[in-house]
C-alpha cells in the first residue's frame, strides 16, 4: 500500500512548447505538443476548492493558448462572485501557484501549471474508466470525475492509467496528459466552420454540461459520428444536419460546442 500521510506532488516543469516534429497529418496540422518533465519530490496538500481554481485557470489560459485570464472570467467559469475569486487568488498567490499581472490578469506559475495538468490527467483518466468499464454514459462521466479527480494517491492514478492501456484521449475526445505531463494542444475546428455540403466526424465537445451532453446523446451523436452539414440557415445560422440518415436542425450555439474533423 502506498504510504499514507505522505503524498507525492508531481512537479512538472515546463520544458518546451514546440511545433510537432514529424510530418503532420491533416488533423494534426495546427496541433502542437507541450512537453513537461515530472519529478516526485515535493508535497503539497491542496483543498478541493484550491484545485478547482487551478483547473479553471488552466481551462481559461493554457488550454486556449491565452496568456492570462481576468477575475470576471474566473468568476463565470466557477459560478462564484468576483469577490470570492479575489479571496482565493490571494491564497493561491501565497502558495506560489498563481501570479497576477497588472489590471488583475491572472496566470498559473510553473508549479500551478503542474498541479493543474495533474488534475486534468486524473479527471480524464477517471472519465475514461467510468465510460469504458462502469457503463456510465457520455453525459454522466464528467460529474463523477469531478469528485474522483481529488483523490490524492499517485499510485492509484499510475495503476489506473496502466489498467486502461495508457489512453491518449478521454470519452469527450480531449487529450489526456501522459505520465510525463506531455499532451498535445489541438486547434480544434468547430461545426460552425464546416460549409454546407461538407462531411465531418465528431472529435470532441466543448461544453461539458449535463444539459448539453444529453442533447448530444439524443441527437445520436458520439465520438466519431459522421455528420453532413446539409444547409446553413441564413436567418439565424442554425444548421440542418444529416446524422445517421436523419435530418436534425441545431442552433448556432450547439454547433459552436461540437468539434469536428472534416472529411473529403
Ligand atoms: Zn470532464
Amino acid at each position: 500500500m502506498f504510504s499514507t500521510g505522505l503524498f507525492l506532488y508531481l512537479s512538472i516543469s515546463f520544458i518546451a512548447f514546440n511545433e510537432k516534429k514529424k510530418t503532420p497529418t491533416d488533423s494534426e496540422i495546427s496541433n502542437h505538443q507541450v512537453y513537461f518533465s515530472i519529478s516526485l519530490f515535493r508535497s503539497m496538500n491542496l483543498s478541493k476548492n484550491e484545485e478547482d481554481y487551478l483547473k479553471a485557470l488552466f481551462h481559461l489560459t493554457m488550454e486556449v493558448d491565452a496568456e492570462t485570464a481576468g477575475t470576471n472570467q474566473m468568476a463565470d467559469e466557477l459560478s462564484v462572485s468576483p469577490a470570492s475569486v479575489n479571496g482565493m487568488v490571494k491564497k493561491l498567490k501565497t502558495k506560489k501557484l498563481v501570479d497576477s499581472e497588472k489590471y488583475g490578469k491572472l496566470k498559473l506559475t510553473e508549479t500551478g501549471k503542474s498541479e493543474a495538468i495533474l488534475l486534468i490527467r486524473k479527471h480524464r483518466l477517471w472519465e475514461t474508466f467510468l465510460y469504458e468499464h462502469l457503463n456510465f454514459s457520455w453525459d454522466e462521466v464528467h460529474e463523477v470525475a469531478e469528485q474522483l479527480e481529488h483523490i490524492k494517491s499517485p499510485k492509484l492514478i499510475q495503476q489506473l492509467d496502466a489498467f486502461l492501456g495508457n489512453p491518449s484521449v478521454d470519452p469527450h475526445g480531449d487529450v489526456i496528459p501522459n505520465s510525463e505531463g506531455g499532451f498535445s494542444m489541438k486547434s480544434k475546428k468547430s461545426l460552425v466552420e464546416v460549409q454546407a455540403g461538407q462531411k465531418c466526424t465528431v472529435v470532441a465537445v466543448k461544453d461539458a454540461s449535463v444539459a448539453f451532453l444529453q442533447m448530444v446523446s439524443e441527437l445520436g451523436i458520439g465520438l466519431q459520428t459522421e455528420i453532413r452539414v446539409k444547409h446553413v440557415h441564413e436567418f439565424d445560422a442554425s444548421r440542418t444536419l444529416l446524422i445517421n440518415n436523419l435530418e436534425r436542425v441545431v442552433s448556432l450555439k450547439f454547433s459552436e460546442n461540437v468539434f469536428v474533423k472534416e472529411l473529403n
